[in-house]
């Protein structure tokens, strides 16, 4: 049938922002008519929350780059905001649509099945496809059907399954309705930061959008994976793949990373192995995610619902602005706020200093990081802060404490990655890198250092407070075991 006689079909994008590997594209198009393309800007998305501002901006730079490629393939990207149900049904009378297609979100699979209710009381269809994860939820279970609550196993199991889809390519064009609908502008949904302009350095980290990922990935495959297993966990080298944000926002799928590393020299194996594995991890957060849907809100063991958290603001805020007087925690905490970005070693010190020496609530760690990481993800995020809070599935046991000074010595020996984000002790000496507060006067001098003015003196003392979080510890699981 030609195709102005078949129905458009409405593709709508979510976090699923590319062309290559989209299995609702590919059925769109299947269908035989024009493909109308549209983003909704949810103002209030109930359960996910609205958008984080690094992420804000990067959605502002990955839609201009959608949009460009679909122009390319003769087709444009409308724009819309509102309640997602009723801008589909708008959109659908105005163009005689009749099936909305998309690519399964999962962090949100309560509201898929709602809106799929409510298009379909608008007479519409949905049809909806896979593609975010290496395996569906769901999928991956257990001998007796259910889900799995730790890791190793999940990986053995899913590596059991085979491997991914085959991704699918791009197609060559997209069928255009003979007038695209009138959408909205991208600049009027302000997304970028004006004054002050706090994303200025993210352009030298970032190129949002599916191209930028594709870059990624070859350079990842040419030069970083073959050190992956060594160098992950120095901060100071670039020996990851530093996708995470463009998987975040679907411009790239994990199918697509798993046959990329498909075929390489046998000596590569092992790296690829665990690029692999971390790539699972993904997953695992996902499928604790479907179990738990409330994953940032609520203690997925909750044993942790009694721990007497404290909160001093003061404290939070120099956590949050890199100035808690332990350098590598203060690293992570300013290589965050300038690139939406952080190391996932960092993560870890920065999150168990937040938690366990501070022995301020996971959750609000979890919130300062959605709202400055560019990949922050609702089943990652969730999922790894409550597996650094020992509140999680499979996690770091709330005991395990990490002492920012060794952490730093251990993952970041030279003290490079200390120096890139914490100027004012670029000019310190190995030995005292991670210690500045045990530094003598005369080498603080020399290093134009003055703790407490240029520098800030430690804010809580870690024996102290590593005798304090295992005391609530200690608490918490005599009154789980009275109880
Ligand atoms: C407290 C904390 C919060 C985190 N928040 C997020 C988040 O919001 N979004 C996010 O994508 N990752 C999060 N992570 C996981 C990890 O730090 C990042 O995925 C990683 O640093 C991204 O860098 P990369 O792409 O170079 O990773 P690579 O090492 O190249 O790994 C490849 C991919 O595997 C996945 N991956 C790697 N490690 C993990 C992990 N521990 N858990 C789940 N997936 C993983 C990511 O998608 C990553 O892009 C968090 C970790 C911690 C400890």
């Amino acid at each position: 049938m030609p195709a102005e006689q078949t129905s458009p079909a409405i593709l709508w994008f979510r976090k699923d922002l590319r062309l290559d590997d989209n299995q609702a594209l590919h059925a769109a198009i299947d269908q035989g008519g024009p493909v109308i393309p549209v983003y909704i800007r949810e103002p209030q998305a109930p359960n996910v929350g609205p958008l984080g501002a690094a992420q804000e901006w990067w959605l502002h730079h990955s839609l201009t780059a959608l949009r460009a490629s679909l122009r390319k393939l003769g087709s444009d990207l409308v724009l819309l905001s509102g309640a997602p149900a009723e801008v589909l049904a708008d959109l659908a009378h105005t163009t005689g649509a009749s099936t909305v297609f998309i690519n399964r979100a999962y962090e949100r699979d309560t509201i898929d099945r709602e809106i799929r209710s409510e298009i379909e009381t608008h007479g519409l269809h949905l049809s909806a496809f896979h593609g975010k994860l290496l395996q569906t939820p769901g999928r991956v279970r257990t001998g007796s059907g259910g889900p799995f609550k730790v890791f190793t196993p999940f990986w053995n199991a899913m590596q059991k399954l085979g491997e991914p889809h085959e991704p699918l390519d791009a197609p060559a064009s997209i069928p255009a309705p003979q007038n695209f609908p009138k959408g909205e502008t991208l600049e009027s949904w302000d997304l970028l930061p004006v004054t002050p302009d706090w994303a200025v350095d993210f352009h030298h980290y970032w190129t949002p959008g599916e191209q930028g990922a594709t870059e990624k990935l070859e350079s990842f495959i040419d030069r970083e994976l073959h050190d992956y297993k060594r160098g992950r966990d120095l901060p100071a080298i670039d020996a990851t793949s530093n996708l995470s944000a463009h998987l975040a926002h679907g411009e790239i799928t994990p199918a697509r990373l798993w046959h990329a590393t498909r075929g390489l020299p046998p000596k590569a194996a092992e790296n690829v192995g665990h690029f692999r594995r971390e790539l699972a991890w993904r997953d695992f957060c996902y499928s604790l995610l479907a179990e738990q849907p409330r994953l940032d809100e609520e203690n997925w063991d909750h044993k942790f619902d009694g721990m007497e958290w404290q909160y001093d603001k003061a404290e939070f805020t120099a956590w949050t602005r890199g100035q808690t007087g332990y350098p590598i925690v203060d690293a992570g905490m300013r290589q965050l706020w300038k690139y939406g970005f952080m190391h996932n070693r960092v993560r870890m010190i920065t999150a168990s200093f937040l938690i366990k020496d501070l022995m301020i609530d996971w959750r609000k760690g979890e919130k300062w990081f959605r709202d400055a990481l560019v990949d922050a993800d609702p089943a990652n995020n969730a999922g790894n802060w409550q597996w650094v809070a020992g509140s999680g599935a499979d996690a770091s046991p709330f005991f395990r404490i990490f002492n920012p000074i060794l952490q730093g010595e251990k993952f970041d020996s030279d003290g490079d990655y200390v120096r890139e984000h914490v100027p004012e002790l670029a000019k310190l000496g190995n030995k005292y890198i991670h210690r500045p507060f045990d530094a003598p006067d005369h080498v603080l001098k020399e290093a134009g250092i003055e703790l407490g003015k240029t520098y800030p003196k430690p804010i809580i003392d870690h024996g102290f407070a590593r005798d304090r979080a295992l005391a609530a510890y200690r608490a918490l699981r005599g009154a789980a075991e009275e109880g």
